[in-house]
């Protein structure tokens, strides 16, 4: 019987297998670095914890499950998935990559890579034909963020897979701002799956993981291979600890998506706001590429104040959420990626993907709606003045 996702939220990874041998309901925590071998010459299933450990591997059953996948991979971070799935390229290889990608994987493609003789082109993804222009002969990768950050751009992911086909390129997705939940890229024909899982599925800004998923088994054995060649693991308790966030996803995001549209459409109509970027919004650049490969808007949406002064004095106003980076947590957060997120990028880069200095992201938590927007209001009244 195919069970519906919020169905498989609770159960995936559970039930079966060595992680739960007693029925306990929640997967135990295997704290042991090391498994007795009942024989010399035949090893058990588990026999060092990098290589695998019960707890963490329920965690990557589920997460396999619930993107559709076979193969999934649990990393001490989200940029830690990001730069495993990387190692897959070697020297000589091309990356087209979309330009307004999260900071981290910028820095690493940017920074890092290129010493190992892998190069790279940016491109705006909302334009197919500006991506097909940048394919070369070496172009072993098509990499896609959608939503993308803070603007929320959308990438036309069916577009994108058919390109790479054609130049028999592999494709990656972050798919940080959907979850598998609403957004189901194995079945568009990506093929590398990633996750920040710092932000939605973990959700309560507890820990830091990243997350692979693949639905081809050559490559999730590849990316196995890697995880343990790196040794960029999951910790066994934050393992468990996401393996048990995950179980509320649905809750947590729906109710978070639906405030999400109602904050957007608020803030749509104040005068004081130039600009309101969400996808639920249908007059966002590409409401309806989105729409046709995505169940949600999300939780995280940016808009533009006219100036600095007014953003800061905003910031300053604002009563319940925390001023910080980082998103998807039960707590909203309100972020200004300037100095935030994107500090590190050139002004000129920065203003060319419409990171101005009036810009805010808000990512939205499980706070009253009416509260939220009671705040903005009287935090819009003062930045009005300033
Ligand atoms: C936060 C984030 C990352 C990096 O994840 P960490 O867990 O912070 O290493 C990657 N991609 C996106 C879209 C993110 O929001």
């Amino acid at each position: 019987m195919k069970q519906r996702m919020e169905t498989s939220l609770i159960h995936a990874g559970v039930r079966d297998g060595y992680a739960n041998k007693k029925g306990a309901v929640n997967v135990p925590m295997y704290l042991s670095s090391t498994f007795h071998q009942e024989s010399i010459d035949e090893f058990g299933e588990y026999d060092y914890a990098r290589s695998g450990n019960p707890t963490r591997d329920a965690l990557e059953k589920a997460v396999a499950e619930l993107e559709g996948g076979v193969r999934a991979h649990a990393f001490s971070s989200g940029i830690a998935a990001v730069s495993a799935a990387l190692m897959l390229l070697s020297q000589g290889d091309h990356i087209v990559m979309t330009e307004d990608v999260y900071g981290g994987t910028y820095r690493f493609v940017t920074k890092v890579l290129p010493r190992f003789g892998i190069t790279h082109t940016f491109v705006d993804f909302t334009d197919l034909a500006a991506v097909e222009a940048a394919i070369t002969p070496t172009t072993k990768l098509l990499y896609m963020e959608t939503p993308s950050n803070p603007t929320l751009g959308i990438t036309d992911i069916r577009g994108v897979v058919t390109l790479a086909k054609q130049h028999h390129c592999l494709t990656f997705l972050d798919n940080t701002f959907m979850t598998p939940l609403h957004q189901r890229p194995l079945e568009l024909g990506v093929d590398v799956v990633i996750h920040s899982a710092t932000k939605f599925l973990s959700g309560h800004s507890d820990i830091i993981a990243g997350l692979t998923v693949t639905a081809d088994e050559k490559l999730g054995q590849d990316l196995y291979f890697i995880q343990n060649s790196f040794g960029n693991i999951l910790g066994v308790q934050d393992s468990f600890t996401l393996l048990q966030n995950i179980k509320t996803t649905d809750v947590r995001f729906s109710r978070s998506a639906e405030s999400a549209q109602k904050i957007a459409e608020f803030l749509a109509a104040n005068p004081l706001v130039e600009q309101v970027y969400y996808p639920g919004l249908e007059s966002h650049l590409g409401y309806d590429i989105h729409r046709s490969q995505c169940t949600s808007a999300g939780a995280v949406l940016s808009f533009r104040l006219p100036s600095y002064k007014a953003a800061k004095a905003l910031v300053e106003a604002m009563k319940i959420p925390v001023f910080a980076v980082s998103l998807g947590g039960v707590e909203s957060i309100l972020s200004y990626p300037a100095k935030m997120s994107h500090a590190a990028m050139e002004p000129e880069e920065r203003a060319k993907r419409g990171i101005t200095d009036g810009l805010l992201r808000f990512s939205v938590g499980l706070e009253h709606v009416d509260d939220l927007i009671a705040d903005f209001t009287q935090a819009l009244e003062i930045a009005e003045k300033a």
